[in-house]
Order: structure tokens, then C-alpha cells, then sequence
């Protein structure tokens, strides 16, 4: 049966929009679907008519080759959407509803997700703790850069918006709440930092900038971002952060012209295990940030580490790195009794919050990342645009609900 449209993965640096299913409530066979999975069915789910739906530096890992993503694999964590139908177990989510997708799926009812841990659901993929829609190794739960896309424990995964109007008004903004600005805000969070701190956010991308802009809402007094791409620096400074270009050599100097000394007392890594060295015309080397982080923050400092880091890449840069193993200097964060937070960001600790922070004018997320509304059948233009390092969050738009709307 067909009835739907989605972009799916072709083979590295490439991604097209194809006919595919219209969701059921039950998870078909696809590629990328786990074989415990195949035929689970989703009472407690429901199907959604894809309003917004971003393209995320998560899905380029994929996208360039750097995972093992089969072919065909439906792509799109980030939806926000209006409930179509629903099944049966559903108590509380209406059809109708504009809502919010956490880009984690979670039971609701694993130990885990009990503890607020809904990055790592102990109940939706069999091969390992934590799922996602549209990912690799995240269970094979179809992917939501499409028309329609199936949403499972609905009651406890969705976050619904109060004001419909006022939801599909600033739908621009409120489409960050799926990943990108919890993701980011976790970060800053678990990096310790609070009002007057100095913060430094490795990488202007999407989340870079998301985190930069929820340390300012937090209260930072100095917030930096680092990055080697300077659209992305120019972006980060255009909501008033100070920046440091990394391939112009050592951050701390950087930091230190900035606010006099060589060490920040919170750092966030939005960038992941495709870090390049610093210096000029650097080449890859996956641990780069997290050593430097190390380096520039203070002892008895935090790193909030949302950047990925994956089990297996096929381009690492050597053996060790094809498997996810770092030459990381953890001698220098030890002496430094730093603390570190990694993985997935269980975004539903922070959503409903950043939605209240967003409707209610306290920031303006879809502005600092620089949210660009496209068309589904321009997706294959945005993945490679996105890849070239364009200063923009793009937000593909299925069935033109985007068409007139503003950041807030
Ligand atoms: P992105 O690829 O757009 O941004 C990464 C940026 O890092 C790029 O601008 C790049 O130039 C820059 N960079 C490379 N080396 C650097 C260095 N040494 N220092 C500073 N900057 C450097 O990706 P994004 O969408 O912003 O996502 C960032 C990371 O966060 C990715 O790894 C993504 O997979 C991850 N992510 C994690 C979660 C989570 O839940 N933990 C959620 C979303 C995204
Ligand atoms: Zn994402
Ligand atoms: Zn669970």
C-alpha cells in the first residue's frame, strides 16, 4: 500500500523522496527494522499528519556514510504533527491534537523510563536500550520526514500544545522542541552552568547554537562557541555570543582575549565524533573536542557531551575509531575531577518547559538557529546544503502548514 511520501537513505551523499507506506499501527518489515520488532503492534499509538520535520546533523552521520544505515532506511527523528487517527489504548491524546514528538522513544513503563531516562527505554529496541524514529540501530521505528508518520506509546511520548492557533503560529519555534533545543539545553545543564557562569558550546551548528542560546536562558554570563566554519560563528554572534574560530589554533588563547583568563567553567561538545583538529586546514580527529574540553574548562568543572559518538563507523579515521574507540586523554579530566555527561537527550525532562519559555516570548530558537523552511521534494537540495555547512536548521515542510509562518 502506498499513500505516503518520505526521503529515504540511497547510498553516501545521497537521499531521495520516495512513495511508501501510509503508517499502520503495527511496525511493518522495512529496511532498517529490527527483526524482534517487525509486526509489534502499536495500540498506544497513534498517526500523525506531519506538520514540521527537521533535517538533523544526526542523520548526516548516516547520510555521509558513517554508520552502517541500510539502504532505503526512512529518514527523520524531529516531528511535530497533527494526531490523524488513534489506536485503540489511547486514553488522553485526541485526533486533532498539534503535538510535539520527543525524537527518543519510550514505553512509559520500562525502569528507565520511570527514572525520566526516556534516552535509554529499556522497551523499544531489542538490540540495545534507547530508540528512535528513522535511525540506525535505533529499532527500526519508520522515520518522520514524510506526510504521515506513526507515533507508539502516544499518551506518554507526545507533548501536546495547549492553543492549537497559537501552536500552528509559531510552529517554526516550536518544531525545535523535537530535538535540537532540549538537546542542546541538556547539554548546557549537565555542563553545570547556571547564571554568571562562562560557558563554551564546541560547534555552531544546529545544536551548538541551540545550546548557546539555552545557556543565555540560564542565565551565562559569557557564552562562546567554537567552530572552524565562519557562517556558523557569524550566526552564533548575530544573538550575542562571542566566538573563537578553531582553525586558528589554541582556544584558551582565544577564550583568554574574551574574558581574560584561559578556562571557562562549563563546556558542551555539539560536535561529535566527526570533530577536525584545530589549526588550519585540519583533518578529522574524533577526539579533539572532548580533549580540549578537558582543557579549557575549570577543575571541578562538568562537560555536557551531546555530540555523538557511535560503536561503529565504517570512515573512522583509523582501526581503533572504526569501532569507536578515542585516544582521549581522560588522565587530564581526572586530575581535574571534571564529570561528564553523554548520550542521547531525554527530551522529555525538558520540553515542556522550553515550550512555555518559547510561547511565552523568553527565546527565540527558530531565529538563532536560523530555521529555513523547504518542501519535502527539496530534501536531497537541504541534506546537501546542510553537509556543505550552510548556516541553517532545516525544516521541510510536507503539506505547507510551515507556508507564512515567522520565528516568534
Ligand atoms: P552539525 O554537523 O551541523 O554541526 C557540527 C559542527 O561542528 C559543524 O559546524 C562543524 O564545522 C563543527 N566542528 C567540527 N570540528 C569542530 C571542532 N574541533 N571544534 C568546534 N567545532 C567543530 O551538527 P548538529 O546538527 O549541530 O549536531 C551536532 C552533534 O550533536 C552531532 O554529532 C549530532 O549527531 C549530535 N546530536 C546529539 C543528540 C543527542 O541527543 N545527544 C541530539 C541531536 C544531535
Ligand atoms: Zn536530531
Ligand atoms: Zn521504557
Amino acid at each position: 500500500m502506498t499513500g505516503n511520501r518520505a526521503v529515504a537513505y540511497l547510498k553516501p551523499g545521497a537521499v531521495d523522496v520516495r512513495a511508501t507506506d501510509y503508517p499502520t499501527l503495527e511496525l511493518q518489515d522495512g529496511p532498517g527494522v529490527a527483526t524482534e520488532n517487525i509486526g509489534r503492534k502499536s495500540r498506544h499509538g497513534v498517526i500523525l499528519k506531519v506538520l514540521a520535520t527537521n533535517i538533523c546533523g544526526s542523520d548526516q552521520h548516516m547520510v555521509r556514510g558513517r554508520t552502517t544505515a541500510p539502504e532505503g532506511l526512512v529518514l527523520g527523528h524531529e516531528i511535530t504533527g497533527e494526531v490523524v487517527e488513534r489506536g485503540p489504548d489511547v486514553e488522553f491524546i485526541e485526533v486533532g491534537d498539534v503535538v510535539s514528538v520527543p525524537f527518543n522513544i519510550a514505553c512509559g513503563r520500562c525502569r528507565n523510563c520511570k527514572e525520566r531516562k526516556t534516552g535509554i527505554c529499556l522497551n523499544v529496541n531489542p538490540a540495545r536500550p534507547g530508540a528512535a524514529y528513522g535511525y540506525v540501530d535505533m529499532g527500526g521505528w519508520v522515520g518522520g520526514q514524510a506526510e504521515y508518520a506513526m507515533v507508539p506509546y502516544a499518551d506518554f511520548n507526545l507533548l501536546k500544545f495547549p492553543d492549537r492557533e497559537e501552536a500552528l503560529e509559531k510552529l517554526l519555534d516550536l518544531t525545535m522542541l523535537s530535538d535540537i533545543f532540549p538537546t542542546g539545553f541538556h547539554g548546557v545543564v549537565t555542563s553545570g552552568a547556571g547564571v554568571g557562569s562562562t560557558v563554551y558550546v564546541a560547534g555552531a551548528g544546529p545544536v551548538g547554537l541551540a545550546a548557546a542560546a539555552s545557556a543565555q536562558l540560564l542565565g551565562a554570563a559569557v557564552v562562546i562557541v567554537g567552530d572552524l566554519n565562519t557562517e556558523r560563528l557569524a550566526q552564533a554572534r548575530s544573538f550575542g555570543c562571542e566566538t573563537v574560530d578553531v582553525s586558528k589554533g589554541s582556544i584558551e588563547e582565544q577564550i583568554a582575549e574574551i574574558t581574560g583568563e584561559p578556562e571557562v567553567d562549563a563546556a558542551v561538545d555539539a560536535v561529535g565524533f566527526e570533530a577536525r583538529a584545530h589549526g588550519p586546514q585540519s583533518q578529522e580527529a574524533p577526539a579533539t573536542v572532548l580533549n580540549s574540553l578537558m582543557g579549557v574548562t575549570r577543575a571541578g568543572g562538568a562537560l555536557g557531551i551531546p555530540g555523538l559518538y557511535v560503536t561503529d563507523d565504517p570512515g573512522g579515521v583509523d582501526e581503533d575509531a572504526k569501532s569507536g574507540t578515542l585516544k582521549v586523554r581522560l588522565g587530564l579530566g581526572w586530575a581535574k575531577s571534571h564529570s561528564f555527561a553523554t548520550g542521547q537527550c531525554p527530551v522529555m525532562k525538558y520540553h515542556r518547559g522550553l515550550m512555555q519559555a518559547i510561547r511565552h516570548g523568553r527565546v527565540h530558537i527558530a531565529k538563532a538557529v536560523n530555521a529555513t523552511v523547504i518542501g519535502l521534494d527539496d530534501a536531497p537540495r537541504g541534506y546537501a546544503e546542510f553537509d556543505q555547512g550552510a548556516s541553517r536548521k532545516y525544516v521541510l515542510d510536507p503539506h505547507g502548514a510551515l507556508q507564512g509562518v515567522r520565528p516568534v
